[in-house]
């Protein structure tokens, strides 16, 4: 059998910086127009990292790849599927920022072979957009997910953040209640995190901006699961979820150690046995494509990658099943991950039943101090 891949395509570029935003990208224009001729570079001379594999999921993400021309990223897409097999049911997904989009660009983003959009809406309040330092407002969020409905996209994602200072418990019901209500079958929610090398992270420092309390997370993790719940979202992984089961066929990847190509600054990939990751800085990147250096390595260690498989699988509501962990890394391997995983069994955190080892939902919010229990050295 065919195994399958993905390909992640990193377009590094944004108007603007967010302020809780630690993905590489360059606010200037500098080298944009340039860009998809060093991207297709890049697959040329990698091209067989994924020798003897289909593709059947595509991600440009980002960076803003609505900012790159559409013809650009037509050329692009055409390349990979040049260079590439790439299945006639592959995912191909486009992010896109809501001031971005216009309906002529949702039509040529269709024609060029995107399937599915995967859209920075992130709240639907001004305030909440304005203190994040997004470019577009409320009202913007919601036309560009309906734009792209109404263009023809069949195969939306939108993304919200809760754990936003200043956001009340009823606006964090709002937020949750329009966006099941738009034509989207698809949300990703994740709770604002402030990274160090961000303005909240420099403010933080400073002393001017912090967490919400532990409990208000608590609260809106819960508000979260019950109001998508209701509205028909199953939760298919810690911050992902899904109606009708249009999963992320891309994320899942990444879950389920599959793998996958990652071209474009700061992208990384894996070939199964090794991860490389591209060099951030775009000089760099661009000096590395144009000397056919290839990007830096590691082989992923027995029991790096046994942590990896339990961190990543239970961030999934599939869990880890017993006969893939032991046939991966053997019967001792399983009996132990059990015995370690036996106190929070019997809290009720985690659930061992038909073969499967997985989180409670409600536990799931506090997972990390529960997985680094799980990890061996
Ligand atoms: S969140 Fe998206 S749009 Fe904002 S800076 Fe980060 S990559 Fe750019």
């Amino acid at each position: 059998m065919v195994s399958m891949s993905g390909i992640y395509i990193h377009i590094p570029f944004c108007k603007s910086k967010c302020h809780y935003c630690d993905f590489f990208s360059v606010t200037k224009s500098e080298g944009r127009e340039e860009f998809a001729a060093l991207l297709i570079e890049e697959l040329e001379f990698r091209s067989d990292y994924l020798i003897n594999k289909q593709v059947d999921t595509i991600y440009f993400g980002g960076g803003t790849p609505t900012l790159l021309h559409p013809s650009h990223l037509e050329t692009v897409l055409k390349h990979l599927r040049k260079m590439f097999t790439v299945n006639s049911e592959a995912e191909i997904t486009i992010e896109a920022n809501p001031d971005d989009l216009s309906p002529g660009l949702v039509t040529s983003y269709l024609e060029s072979g995107f399937n599915r959009m995967s859209i920075g809406t992130q709240s639907f309040f001004d305030e909440h957009l304005k203190l994040m330092n997004r470019r577009h407002d409320a009202a913007q969020a919601i036309e560009a997910v309906r734009m792209a409905s109404a263009g023809g996209f069949r195969n939306i994602s939108l993304d919200l953040i809760y754990g936003i200072p200043g956001m009340t418990a009823g606006q964090w019901e709002q937020n949750l209640t329009i966006a099941a209500g738009l034509p989207a079958d698809h949300i990703s929610a994740y709770h604002l995190t402030i990274e160090p090398k961000t303005r909240f992270g420099r403010l933080k420092k400073a002393g001017l901006f912090s967490e919400i309390p532990d409990e208000e997370s608590v609260e809106q993790y819960q508000k979260l699961l019950k109001i998508l719940g209701e509205q028909g979202f199953e939760q298919y992984e810690i911050s992902n979820f899904a109606r009708d089961k249009r999963y992320s066929r891309h994320n899942t990847k990444y879950w389920t150690g599959d793998t996958y190509l990652g071209l474009g600054p700061s992208a990384h990939s894996f070939d199964g046995s090794c991860r490389h990751w591209n060099p951030s800085g775009l000089a760099k990147y661009t000096a590395d494509i144009r000397s056919k250096k290839l990007p830096k390595g590691e082989v992923i260690e027995q029991s790096m990658h046994r942590n990896e498989y339990v961190m990543t699988r239970l961030r999934t509501a599939a869990g880890i099943e017993k006969a893939g962990f032991q046939s991966a890394f053997g019967e001792a391997a399983w009996l132990e991950l059990l015995v370690m995983a036996d106190e929070h069994i019997s809290k009720g955190y985690l659930i061992y039943e038909n073969e499967k080892l997985r989180f409670d939902t409600a536990a799931w919010f506090r997972s990390d101090g529960i997985l680094s229990d799980l990890f061996v050295v």
